[in-house]
């Protein structure tokens, strides 16, 4: 495979951009080959500039569960941008998309837009803060909920990939205000709350980790965090920024039936344009300015490029008959696919699922359903099996500690292709 163009494209920009990227995991770093640089992409095909062609399963980290420049959100952007990029004012639009939001996910009754799952994720908890009148959250170790300085703490994602779970630059202040506990473990967060006595604002999970890889939530873990938070007189706050629309059409709220006092969303809420939400019982909402006390604002927020986008993305998934039990088909077969490869070649791999999110862990460990079990997965033979996949044409997330993507664009084709690559990948790490 020829890459001189993709690695003097890298080394151009490592020149002006820190790390050559302006996201940390996009430069391959721990996976020990130089970034692709990306043309363009339609559907489930990326090209790269050295024109190599790729099915993508990373989906942009998870927004295009329709698939690349899907025509009729191309045609929706066009035509808001024709109109006009932003204008700082309210816009009809906003209203719509909030009303669909509201429509689909069961908790929110208001929501407000911003421009990012971080943005998200840190308003919620200023919001919790605000509505509590308490200073202490808790977190999970290995869960990801942006880059947020109060959310950097044992954080998943890049910090895992990278080993920079705890960022230089968070204050001691605020990182005492972040209690972590285990993931899957209630004990520990009982324990926390014990400790630390009506001081508690707010639980943030992911409800299906998918930061340290794919962990679903053992059964009763939600449902006790639910009962932890209420009776202690605490918000829980689901952080369905990748969950969100993906696992069925009220996220994994509707798909395991817990809910949640906020939620935060971002991802396919954007249809691949920068966009993030939060939203959750009114009461808790009116808390914001200009209704209440609660400052929270954004200059581009609710812009209508990005809301054209989200809205048409949103729509489709709650027309389309069958979206997600599709979408379930099509993991499932995949699932049996890398199930079966595994077996025949005699390998352990611990395969998580959830739906359309899916991890394939390279661990001897049985099970992961913990983040200290995630950690025990050997990164070195995920580098291979990824370079591996790479050379037969499938883009799949340069870290062990993603999610595989399966969207409604994916064909048959794509999914066979998938199977065999990771038939040929896994013998080449055997
Ligand atoms: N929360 C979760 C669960 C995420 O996975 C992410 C990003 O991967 C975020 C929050 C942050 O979102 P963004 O990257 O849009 O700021």
């Amino acid at each position: 495979m020829n890459n001189n163009n993709s690695k003097s494209a890298f080394k151009q920009a490592q020149e002006v951009i820190p790390g050559g990227v302006n996201s940390p995991v996009r430069a391959f770093k721990s996976v020990g080959i130089d970034p692709i640089f990306v043309k363009k992409a339609k559907g489930t095909t990326i090209w790269d500039i050295d024109n190599n062609e790729y099915t993508d399963f990373v989906a942009s980290w998870g927004p295009l569960i329709l698939g690349h420049a899907h025509d009729d959100v191309l045609k929706a952007v066009a035509d808001a941008a024709a109109n006009g990029t932003s204008y700082g004012a309210p816009t009809e639009i906003e209203t719509e998309m909030a009303e669909q939001i509201v429509k689909m996910v069961p908790s929110v009754e208001k929501v407000r837009m911003v421009n990012s799952g971080t943005e998200a994720t840190m308003s919620a908890i200023r919001l919790a803060r605000g509505y509590t009148n308490r200073e202490l959250i808790i977190k999970f170790a290995g869960c990801y909920h942006g880059h947020g300085d109060s959310f950097l703490i044992k954080a998943g994602s890049g910090a895992i990939t990278l080993g920079l779970p705890d960022s230089p630059g968070v204050t001691k202040s605020t990182a005492k205000d972040t209690l972590t506990a285990d993931y899957n473990n209630l004990e520990s967060v009982a324990k926390l709350f014990a400790e630390n006595k009506d001081q508690i604002a707010a639980v943030i999970v992911e409800p299906v980790a998918g930061n340290m890889g794919v962990v679903p939530p053992t059964k009763g873990f939600l449902e006790g965090l639910r009962e932890l938070t209420k009776d202690n007189g605490s918000l829980l706050i689901f952080d369905e920024v990748i969950t969100g629309f993906r696992l069925a059409k009220g996220g994994a709220q509707e798909y395991f039936g817990v809910m949640p006092d906020l939620t935060t969303l971002g991802k396919i809420i954007g249809g691949g344009l920068p966009v993030g939400a939060y939203g959750g019982r009114k009461e808790i909402m009116d808390m914001l300015a200009p209704l209440g006390p609660v400052y929270q604002a954004g200059t581009l927020s609710g812009n209508p490029l990005a809301m054209a986008a989200g809205l048409t993305a949103l729509k489709k998934l709650d027309e389309t008959p069958n979206a997600y039990e599709d979408l379930e088909k099509k993991a499932a077969f995949v699932e049996a696919g890398f199930r079966l490869n595994a077996k025949e070649l005699g390998m352990n791999v611990v395969l998580n699922r959830v739906g359309s999110m899916m991890t394939a862990f390279f661990t001897a460990s049985e099970q992961v359903t913990s983040f200290d079990e995630a950690m025990t997965s050997d990164t070195g033979k995920y580098a291979e099996y990824f370079k591996n996949a790479v050379e037969n044409g499938l883009y799949i997330a340069p870290s062990q500690f993603e999610c595989l993507f399966i969207s409604m664009a994916h064909t048959e084709k794509d999914l066979e292709k998938l199977i065999k690559g990771n038939r040929k990948a896994l013998e080449a790490v055997k």
